[in-house]
């Protein structure tokens, strides 16, 4: 059981980057973030308690997200390959990931950092539409849908996510970088951090992320 981390800001582009990396790679994607909103749409009891805390732009306790990514572990085979995005937040939650992978005799092998200047991260969050129905997510000005206010996959309604609003988004950016200075120096010293620069067309983004994990 091997793992890779997507590790950048909100609106670095994790998740468009996870997304080509899965269509192109075996790696299994792992957002903690969409397993998160699945549960708060489902109403389920870890729904229930992260609800708050995700709307306020704060990160949701480590139990929670440890107890999320321990069950998704458990279902997993010793061959699979991890690609968490949004996932580890903090020191603890990183330790955890370790032992966990560690119990089942895989490590972390890449931590990928897409490297970002704020005014970029600001300019792509504000501008982000998520689809109610299905959660495809577009940008109004980077990537518009062909239809204003419509999902090009389904149809769906496009809206705002709350967290995706200017105020909340620059707690969340603020909240980031406090929590992640340590990791990513953690990261760092364990000599896994590899520095990839997300400013710059996706397809090569992409490309320069496949030469790294070759
Ligand atoms: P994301 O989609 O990764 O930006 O996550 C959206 C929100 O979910 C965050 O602002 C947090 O409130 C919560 N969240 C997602 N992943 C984590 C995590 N690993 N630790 C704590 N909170 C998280």
């Amino acid at each position: 059981m091997k793992a890779i981390i997507l590790f950048g800001a909100p609106g670095s582009g994790k998740g468009t980057v996870a997304e080509r990396i899965k269509a192109v790679t075996g790696y299994i994607h792992i957002s903690t973030g969409d397993m998160l909103r699945a549960a708060v749409k489902n109403g389920t009891a870890v729904g229930r308690e992260a609800e708050a805390y995700m709307k306020r732009g704060e990160l949701v306790p480590d139990e929670v997200i440890i107890k999320l990514v321990e069950e998704r572990l458990d279902k997993g085979g010793p061959e699979d390959l991890y690609m968490f995005d949004g996932f580890p937040r903090t020191v603890p939650q990183s330790e955890l990931l370790e032992k966990s992978l560690g119990r089942r005799g895989g490590k972390v092998t890449h931590v990928l950092f897409l490297d970002t200047p704020r005014d970029v991260l600001l300019q792509r969050l504000t501008g982000r539409r998520t689809c109610r129905k299905c959660g495809w997510n577009c940008h109004i000005v980077n990537l518009p849908p062909k239809k204003s206010g419509i999902c090009n996959l389904c149809g769906g309604e496009l809206y705002q996510r709350p967290d995706d609003q200017e105020a909340t988004i620059v707690n969340r950016l603020e909240v980031y970088n406090k929590q992640t200075e340590s990791l990513i120096a953690r990261y760092d010293r364990q000599k896994v951090l590899v520095k990839v620069n997300s400013n710059q067309k996706v397809d090569k983004l992409v490309e320069d992320i496949r030469q790294i994990l070759k």
